[in-house]
């Protein structure tokens, strides 16, 4: 299975900034042997849509509602992402789940919503470092699997302990190796065979340095990548690092 290298661009950039990115990636997008994603702010997805044009790199979304529409100011539904050239969305990133108390259940319901618009959810999950000191870290990441992930799911699952996001600390090889093994195991259980399919993303720190490591770790399915996505050459040097699916 091909590895999938996603870019979360978070709240940076002015329109500008997120066209010269998304051409800068669509530049070095041929050939390579993983699949690539981008998800620049809300504001920004038509324009990089229309940037990438015919290269080989999806954009995605990094939340959306549960509800189609209605009287939610500030939000943005998922079939609002679809129509301006969205095929992915990610949901429950740490952030929100710290800064919006997103709850498992909110992910969820925003799991269904995506699907049903047409879009691949990547549901991200992972540890805090208090957490994990306190030897939690597989208790909380397999609740956060069975509360946001919905019956039948077929999307992308991202790994990403908030210890290493942005902070330049990343989980070794052997943490990163025993949590996928769990997450594996946990999905082969909620969803049976199918749950052998499910690309399982590491994400928390990954740059050009550490890549190849990470992404050759057993389970490791890609990376989700912040702050060194923001750089098409870092980004494409951590898609050059994928194995070859
Ligand atoms: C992220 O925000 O999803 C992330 C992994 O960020 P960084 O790569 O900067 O740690």
């Amino acid at each position: 299975m091909r590895q999938l290298i996603a870019g979360n661009w978070k709240m940076h950039g002015l329109s500008a900034d997120a066209v010269a990115l998304a051409k800068g990636v669509a530049t070095g997008s041929a050939g390579l042997g993983c699949d690539l994603l981008v998800c620049p702010p809300f504001v920004h997805i038509a324009a990089v849509a229309q940037a990438i044009g015919g290269a080989p790199v999806a954009v995605g979304g990094q939340d959306c509602h549960a509800a189609k529409q209605g009287a939610h100011t500030g939000d943005v539904a998922a079939p609002m992402l679809r129509d301006v050239g969205a095929t992915w969305v990610i949901l429950g990133h740490s952030e929100r789940r710290q800064n919006h108390h997103e709850t498992d259940a909110q992910v969820r319901d925003k799991v269904l919503a995506a699907v049903e618009a047409g879009l691949n959810p990547i549901v991200c999950v992972g540890e805090t470092e208090q957490e994990r000191a306190s030897g939690q870290e597989t208790a909380v990441v397999g609740r956060q699997l069975a509360g946001s992930l919905p019956e039948r799911f077929a999307g992308v699952v991202a790994y990403e302990p908030v210890w290493a996001i942005g902070t330049g600390k990343t989980a070794t090889d052997a943490d990163v190796a025993a949590m996928h093994g769990f997450i594996r195991d946990a999905l082969v259980r909620q969803f049976g065979e199918a749950g052998r399919g499910i690309l399982i993303l590491y994400g928390g720190s990954v740059r050009p340095a550490n890549a190849a490591s990470l992404l050759a770790v057993p389970n490791v399915g890609g990376a989700l990548v912040g702050g060194a996505s923001l750089k098409a050459e870092d980004f494409l040097a951590i898609a050059r690092a994928a194995k070859a699916g």
